[in-house]
């Protein structure tokens, strides 16, 4: 039983039937899954989806496969925390960190799109799987791909952090390092697609892994007591999280799962690459692309796409909910992953470390306010990215094996 449709143009409305196309032939606008809520809404049941198994495909009606879903059958489903800490440390009442820092098995939000990605490819008959990555979906697909038996040819740009690529290399995919940055990647993925018949997930699968990014936001009105947060930050790198988060809590309302959203977006950069922040301060639809500062200058490399394929949604949605964008310094961002360590126990990288810098920023500026609601996007694991703190989080204490060098070099006595 399938509810999809087919595929839609985003801007010029025209129809296509389901296949590895993404850009519209007439406009160039990219394409999406449309689905059949009537249907849908039949089967989506509040009590139906709480008996589910507790993975992605929990909202499998709303997610564009036609048969049983076969990969990430242990992905998503994070934990989802009331962080009473932070709250107190920040100033606000009621803050909530949705967690896919431990999503399965590679630590990022990365586990829902990719699963999606692959599985849809496999319907579509591929036997080869790809990806241009900042890291962490390089990781994903190189995993996802092993389990489902795929040849991978993954991309990434040189200089990413040890954690990346050797948490990538372990599931021995062919991994290309490429010269340049990420939007060099990008631009060769599509000169390969384009040529060889492979199925790049985030290339000629995009309207399929993009729509994966949508569990996160059903598991947040879910995980919330059915109904969306007042306010909700989120990171931006190429653009698809974010708005299809916004896309699913309308999808909930939709089906009558959860009442009106009045959700504000916020989106969250690193300062050293913003272009979608620059395009919200200045009132623009259009995003200005953007050379990222040096890597040596960079602490985030996960958000950093200079070109986001997606970004003129992320401006969309956060003008359509009232919300705003901001961005984050080095400073900024190691200091909030330390923060988030800290006062809730969980070791995010850099991308969460800008998000968290942000929200603070936001709540600083009464652009969130106090009194609210508020969801924090931690979207990747801080085992990753070690350099970004290496220097930062001082040094065991070495003593002899005694209790009296215990006593003298730790208790001080
Ligand atoms: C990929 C990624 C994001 C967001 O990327 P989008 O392309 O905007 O969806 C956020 N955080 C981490 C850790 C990521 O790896
Ligand atoms: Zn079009």
């Amino acid at each position: 039983m399938s509810c999809v449709r087919g595929l839609r143009c985003k801007e010029c409305g025209r129809d296509y039937p389901i296949a590895a196309v993404y850009v519209c032939e007439f406009c160039f606008g990219p394409l999406e899954v449309q689905y059949n809520y009537e249907q849908a809404a039949q089967s989506m049941t509040r009590d139906a989806i709480a008996a589910r198994p507790r993975n992605l495909w929990r909202y499998r009606e709303l997610l564009p496969l036609d048969g049983e879903p076969t990969d990430g059958l242990q992905s998503g489903f994070t934990p989802f925390i009331r962080a009473h800490n932070l709250a107190r440390e920040l100033g606000v009442r009621d803050l909530y960190i949705k967690n896919d820092g431990v999503n399965f098995p590679t630590l990022s939000y990365k586990d829902r799109v990719v699963p999606v990605a692959i599985a849809k490819a496999k319907e579509l008959g591929f036997d080869t799987v790809g990806c241009a990555s900042t890291g962490n979906l390089a990781n994903a697909v190189a995993a996802h791909g092993a389990r489902a038996g795929l040849r991978r040819y993954i991309f990434i740009p040189t200089g990413l952090e040890a954690g990346k690529v050797m948490g990538t290399l372990v599931y021995q995919p062919t991994l290309v390092a490429v010269e340049g940055n990420y939007d060099d990647v990008n631009r060769l993925c599509s000169e390969i697609t384009n040529k060889y018949h492979w199925a790049f997930v985030n290339v000629n699968m995009r309207p399929y892994y993009t729509e994966g990014a949508k569990t996160y936001g059903f598991e947040v009105g879910e995980q919330l007591g059915w109904r969306a947060p007042d306010n909700l930050v989120c990171p931006v790198a190429g653009g698809t999280i974010l708005p299809k988060i916004w896309k699913s809590f309308h999808e909930l309302e939709r089906l009558g799962l959860i009442p009106s959203v009045r959700t504000r977006m916020f989106a969250a950069q690193a300062a050293t690459c913003a272009p979608v922040v620059t395009a919200v301060h200045r009132g623009s639809d259009i995003i200005p692309p953007m050379k990222p500062a040096p890597l040596a200058e960079s602490v985030d490399t996960s958000l950093r796409i200079g070109n986001p394929a997606d970004g003129p949604y992320v401006v969309q949605a956060v003008r359509q909910s009232d919300g705003w964008a901001e961005m984050a310094t080095n400073e900024e961002i190691i200091a909030a992953m330390q923060l988030l360590a800290r006062t809730e126990g969980i070791w995010t990288e850099t991308a969460g470390g800008t998000t968290l810098a942000v929200a603070k920023k936001l709540i600083e500026q009464g652009r969130i306010r106090r009194d609210e609601t508020t969801v924090i996007c931690i979207t990747g694991n801080g085992l990753k990215t070690l350099e970004a703190v290496r220097e930062r989080l001082g040094k065991p204490i070495p003593i002899a094996a005694t209790l009296a060098a215990f006593e003298e070099r730790v208790l001080g006595a």
